[in-house]
């Protein structure tokens, strides 16, 4: 039986989250805003408006390309990207074309299987997004809020060979993305928007078959199951010898279904040419280094250092790299902590992400900073707290705003380790209890965890475990 594989290439708009737009002062961000209650002439494409470019959004745009491995190049130009249709009142996208800000490039994913896909990237350039049509039964709303939004479009080749590896790409496009600062990427607002490129061959071969796109997919899950029906689709057209034809399909998320929504435009059809508005975009040397010294060390170096540095298994180190900020929290309550980082590692993972889900914070947001966590832990390997008093203690410091040392002191929550006053404890609760002292003579060993509750209860749970399981032992033989 012929078995056939999936050839994938993904086209993303990334919007940029600058303040302003990307040739005028209108902002930028319109989310809840009115409809076109943030436009001007310029974005508009009144006659005689001129367009100015923000250096924020080239410069976003540079960060970028240089953290996906790609040539930023020297000088590079806008240029007009013409067709009609009503949500483009200029009658022309101002993009970039032939000579684009950067050249090549790359993103490396780490695949289920611990091998690495390397995804090249086809095209990265600078543009302006266009405005939004409103479909409502028999009328067409226009929204120009988004025209001149600014966007990084970036192309891969077609590189991925299956709908999770497509998957994968996204997620950690997403990570990165909001890992140097340059978008929110938020899918269900459009800052990240996706479209695939998706044919088919018989696994092994070399040559490129006919390809479709599909469109308009708003999230990760989304674009996976897509991408697998026309997996499907394909492989049972192409075993029935039907001619795969080129076009653009639209996704049905509720019927699970593509549907085609017309057959794909050629790059002709856009007769572009230079923007004469606009001077092209320098970056030397100089400014180029400049730029990149906000490039910060980017999510997979950093998790490799993490398991090399700290000893981490795989899992932990992927979870605590997933965000900038939980990795930076990690760095520092791993340094002022000194004792085990597996240690730190194991209460952010599990308790302090549970802690920032539960408020909806992030962990710069946190009143317990790492310092704080780093005490809490030191105090638990000194043994002057328990471990479920340390757990208590991350919900404390974040209600009160108080040190865990000073809320330790105020609410005598050192541990009981004083063995003398553990074994009078002890004792009483066996003298109180005869029946289930006869148990465990008897041979019920469970019935030690539950005089276990009962003196960490009568100790408002501050006994030291280990002491307290050490004197029943003993008491209880005799
Ligand atoms: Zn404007
Ligand atoms: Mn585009």
């Amino acid at each position: 039986m012929t078995s056939y594989e999936a050839v994938i290439g993904l086209e993303t708009h990334i919007q940029l989250n600058t303040k302003s737009k990307i040739f005028c002062s209108c902002k930028a961000d319109s989310w809840g805003d009115p409809p076109n209650s943030n436009i001007c002439p310029i974005c508009t494409g009144q006659p005689g408006s001129l367009p100015t470019p923000n250096n924020a959004a080239i410069e976003k745009g540079i960060l970028l390309a240089a953290a996906m491995n790609a040539e930023i190049q020297p000088i590079s130009y806008f240029d007009r990207k013409n067709y009609f249709y009503p949500d483009l009142p200029k009658g022309y996208q101002i993009s970039q074309y032939d000579l684009a800000l950067a050249k090549g490039g790359y993103m490396d994913i780490p695949l289920q299987d611990g091998s690495t896909r390397r995804v090249r990237i086809q095209k990265l350039h600078i543009e302006e997004d266009a405005g939004k049509t409103i479909h409502k039964p028999g009328r067409r709303l226009l929204d120009f809020n988004r025209c001149g939004v600014p966007l990084v479009e970036m192309v891969t080749k077609p590189d991925l060979r299956s709908a999770d590896e497509a998957a994968l790409y996204i997620s950690r496009l997403r990570q990165l993305l909001r890992w140097i600062g340059v978008s929110y990427a938020d899918m269900e607002k459009g800052h990240l928007r996706i479209d695939a490129n998706v044919s088919i061959r018989e696994a092994g071969n070399q040559e490129l078959n006919p390809k479709t796109e599909i469109k308009n997919v708003n999230s990760i899950e989304h674009i996976r199951d897509a991408i697998n029906a026309e997996i499907q689709r394909q492989i049972k057209e192409m075993k029935e010898e039907h001619v795969i034809h080129s076009w653009t399909l639209d996704w049905n998320e509720d019927t699970q279904t593509l549907s085609k929504m017309r057959s794909k435009e050629t790059e002709a059809d856009y007769r572009y040419f230079r923007e004469p508005d606009l001077l092209p975009i320098q970056v030397d040397k100089e400014r180029k280094e400049e730029i990149l010294t906000s490039l910060p060390e980017l999510p997979l170096a950093r998790k490799k250092r993490f398991q090399e540095k700290y000893d981490l298994p795989n899992y932990d180190a992927d979870i605590l790299t997933s965000g900038r900020s939980l990795s930076d929290y990690f760095e520092s309550t791993a340094a002022s902590y000194g004792g085990d980082p597996k240690q730190a590692s194991n209460w952010l993972i599990n308790h302090l992400l549970g802690l920032l889900n539960e408020r909806g914070l992030s962990p710069e947001d946190l009143y317990l900073t790492p310092q704080y966590l780093a005490d809490i832990l030191s105090m638990i390997d000194e043994g002057s707290i328990n471990t479920s008093t340390g757990k208590q203690l991350l919900t404390k410091v974040e209600d009160q705003q108080k040190p865990p040392r000073d809320i330790v002191e105020e609410e005598g929550l050192a541990q009981v380790s004083d063995s003398a006053a553990i074994q009078s404890i002890c004792k009483e609760v066996i003298a109180e209890n005869p029946s289930q002292a006869d148990e465990y003579r008897e041979g019920k060993g469970a019935v030690l965890g539950w005089f276990m509750g009962q003196v960490m209860q009568k100790t408002g749970g501050k006994a030291d475990p280990q002491a307290v399981r050490a004197a029943l032992r003993e008491l209880l033989q005799e």
